[in-house]
């Protein structure tokens, strides 16, 4: 076993807190969707309800969304990944801080060997080494991060989101420490902001909630878009491109399940058994 994976496991295993569910109902494309809104919580209701997730084996139930990922069609399209970026972070108030250092990232930009360091780097082939990878949170159907929450601020919803309750987050970050992919954010400083009078958040969305220093924040596969029967905000900005695909992984009717039935892909570190929803067309 290498460090990191040593180091993983220790993390991972600092909470034996169970997955739990939300009581939001995201019916995704089903045109009869509601979310509710707990605890003030503007990403998503507070968990209500603990998980069952299926034994090995078993066939699964309920919903569990996914995304795949065409990093070929990304490559073929310069300026598309900037686009969903833009459109993802504009919409969800994420900040810019000016600087790498405090950086929030709810989508951004990663290469392969960054990505997928797992894989064989020997003799590579050059076009994939170019390839830049759009990443996110793999709303991971076995997320560390939410056994290592001590205050359920973090949470698996019925749909197998991973989302985040901003007011009950104490800031602790062991779900950082804990997720192996880097896929959350530590606001060290207000979002609100600003800095030689320009502000942190450039173009404010009334919509949606700005956040508080202290608190983390990642993405939240669109959760209250689904609810209203929209696909991701990024999904949506690559139009017609076929560069991602959103839907139900437990409907093998979906475009996703389509896809990935029909499409060689891969996952971001699979062997940690987090079990990612985000798959990959290389
Ligand atoms: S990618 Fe990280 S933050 Fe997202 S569900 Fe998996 S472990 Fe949690
Ligand atoms: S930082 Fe917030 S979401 Fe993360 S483990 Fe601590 S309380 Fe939970
Ligand atoms: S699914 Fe939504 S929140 Fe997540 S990266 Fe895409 S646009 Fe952002």
């Amino acid at each position: 076993m290498d460090n990191s994976r040593r180091k993983f496991l220790k993390i991972a295993g600092i909470s034996a807190v169970a997955t739990v569910g939300a009581p939001a109902a995201l019916n995704l494309l089903t045109g009869n969707a509601h979310a509710s809104s707990g605890h003030g919580a503007p990403q998503a209701a507070a968990p209500a309800a603990h998980g069952a997730p299926a034994a090995h084996g078993e066939a699964p139930t309920g919903k569990r969304y996914g995304m795949v990922i065409d990093a070929r069609k990304f490559h073929a399209n310069p300026g598309l990944a900037e686009k969903c970026i833009e459109a993802c972070h504009t919409n969800y108030n994420v900040p810019d801080f000016g600087n790498k250092k405090d950086e929030i990232k709810w989508l951004w930009k990663m290469p392969f060997a960054n990505a997928f360091p797992e894989h064989s780097h020997y003799k590579k082939d050059h076009t994939v080494h170019s390839m830049d990878f759009l990443v996110t949170c793999n709303h991971c159907d076995k997320p560390p991060c939410v056994r290592a929450c001590p205050t359920k601020a973090t949470f698996k919803n019925k749909d197998g989101i991973v989302m985040m309750d901003f007011h009950r987050c104490i800031g602790c970050r062991f779900c950082m420490a804990a997720c192996p992919y880097g896929a959350r954010s530590f606001n060290w400083r207000d979002p609100r902001g600003s800095e030689n009078g320009v502000p942190f958040i450039k173009k404010l969305n009334h919509d949606f909630p700005t956040r508080m220093r202290g608190v983390v924040e990642k993405c939240s596969f669109c959760a209250l878009r689904l609810a209203e029967g929209k696909l991701p905000l990024c999904v949506e900005a690559t139009g017609d491109t076929g560069a991602m695909f959103f839907g139900d992984l437990n409907d093998p009717h979906s475009d996703v399940s389509k896809v990935l039935q029909s499409k060689f892909t891969i996952q971001r570190k699979p062997a940690l058994g987090t079990t990612p929803s985000v798959f990959y067309i290389i």
